[in-house]
């Protein structure tokens, strides 16, 4: 599975940091984005929550 952060949709509410925040890092501009290429599977479940809980539906995961 592989994780983005669309940075156009992005507000930076920061919810996907707190639910994975060993995938989900803030950037120095204070959006998210996705640290990981590749999702480990012990993180799927929580990415697939902050995809489903992105208030700005701005995480796509796929694979
Ligand atoms: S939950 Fe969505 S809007 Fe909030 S920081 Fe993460 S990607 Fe950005």
């Amino acid at each position: 599975m592989k994780a983005s952060v669309d940075p156009d949709r992005c507000a930076g509410h920061g919810d996907c940091v707190s639910t994975c925040p060993d995938v989900f890092a803030w950037t120095a501009d204070g959006y998210a984005e996705a640290v990981l290429d590749e999702i480990p599977d012990q993180y799927q479940d929580l990415v697939a929550k902050a995809v489903q809980d992105c208030p700005e539906h701005a995480i796509s995961a796929q694979g």
